[in-house]
């Protein structure tokens, strides 16, 4: 099956629920037994890898429903539901590291996730190394005899660089260590982890998957031989995410091939715009043929998304901020894989530790949302006149 007729497909099961497309939302807590035998199978059958409902926590068809057509989409063996992407980094990252383990992490990852690196993960006697997200090959250097996590995010949070993961993935593996990727950029469309070295797939299910900008969700995928890890670190901290939202995901998820074209095709188009543009240093985007990750992006992805970022040439904060506010159809906001076209400043050069980031030129990331492109160039373009009247 290709991957729109999947998302269409996976994780439904009509037959199992009156005929009805959608799959329902089961609010659980409690679950009931009719016997002692029925409580003791159906744990013994959850414990053997069944579906077997026990109680709420331990997830629903509700949840099972997206994390089977999430999984089946990455060509995962399974996939655990999280509260947000941040608990799923953080769980997917807890549940393979003990006190005394080495993790090597981009110095291109999502700041949040830096953050519990350096703020949660230290407190337990775990040290993080961080690295060129360019590295490839070369992480060998950097590997210890206790390094036991790679983490990957490509393309890097803000920075947009495309990492080789399969050349990465093959020296960590060499070394015994698990790779660990946030693929939330491509989202389970545009980036097929298991057959490229990841172990260990993560997604913020809050941007794309969910699309629509109204729910938090974040889900972890693994191949077959890293599930139980993943599940029982999962189980044993108590991760789920309520059936509302779980609904949610999946009924965004059933529109994500078609939105996530639309995406790439209009922030193409904006970004061409922008490459013409005077007042534009650099465009930070994988798929344009002039960036620098350029081939690795078109060996590995099945497309890109809608979010990428460019540099200003240097100029005053003040013409920055003319162009920042009053825009209209780009709200200032976190966050992304909406409908609507977003627009934040950010400052790489704050957090990084093992590459340096200047910040002469400023950073600007846009998300390009589903509106016509002819009216955002219009809405960017007014706001570039703005900053020009104040340059
Ligand atoms: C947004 C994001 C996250 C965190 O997701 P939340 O649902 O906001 O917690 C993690 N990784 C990446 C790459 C993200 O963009």
């Amino acid at each position: 099956m290709k991957d729109e007729t999947k998302i269409v497909v996976a994780g439904r099961s009509p037959e199992d629920n009156f005929g009805i497309v959608n799959v329902p939302v089961y609010h659980a807590s409690t679950v009931l037994y009719s016997s002692l035998a029925d409580l003791e199978q159906r744990h013994k059958d959850r414990s053997e890898g069944k579906k077997a409902v026990t109680y709420g926590r331990m997830g629903t068809p509700t949840t099972w429903s997206l994390e089977e057509a999430v999984a089946e989409l990455e060509g995962g063996y399974r996939s655990q539901v999280f509260p947000s992407g941040l608990a799923a980094c953080a769980g997917a990252l807890q549940a393979f590291l003990k006190t005394g383990d080495h993790l090597l992490m981009t110095d291109s990852v999502y700041g949040p996730t830096r953050a519990f690196c350096d703020k949660v993960l230290n407190r337990f006697g775990i040290e993080t190394t961080y690295y060129d997200p360019l590295i490839g090959a070369g992480i060998s250097e950097l590997i210890r005899p206790n390094t036991a996590v790679v983490f990957t995010e490509s393309p890097g949070s803000q920075t947009f660089e495309i990492q080789d993961i399969p050349a990465i993935a093959d020296v960590a593996h060499k070394a015994g260590a698990v790779v660990m990727m946030d693929n939330t950029w491509a989202s389970p469309l545009f980036y097929k982890p298991f057959n490229k070295g990841v172990d260990v797939s993560i997604h913020a299910g809050t941007k794309y998957i969910v699309g629509h900008s109204d729910v938090m969700m974040g889900l972890v995928t693994t191949n077959k031989e890293h599930w139980e890890t993943l599940q029982a670190g999962a189980n044993l901290t108590g991760q789920t995410a309520g059936p509302d939202d779980v609904y949610l995901a999946q009924r965004g998820l059933r529109t994500l091939s078609v939105r996530l074209k639309q995406h790439m095709e209009n922030a193409l188009i904006v970004a061409d715009w922008l490459q013409g543009r005077d007042e534009v240093h650099s465009i930070l985007h994988p798929a344009l043929p002039t960036d620098p990750g350029h081939s690795l992006w078109k060996r590995d992805f099945e497309g890109a998304s809608g979010l990428f970022s460019f540099r200003l040439n240097a100029l005053p904060k003040p013409a920055m901020a003319a162009f920042l506010d009053n825009l209209e159809l780009f709200g200032m906001g976190y966050s992304w894989g909406g409908y609507e076209s977003l627009v934040i400043y950010a400052d790489p050069s704050q957090y990084r530790t093992a590459t340096k980031w200047d910040n002469t030129n400023p950073l600007i990331r846009l998300h390009i949302g589903l509106e016509n492109t002819d009216d955002l160039i219009a809405d960017l373009s007014a706001g570039f006149d703005r900053l020009n009247s104040l340059k």
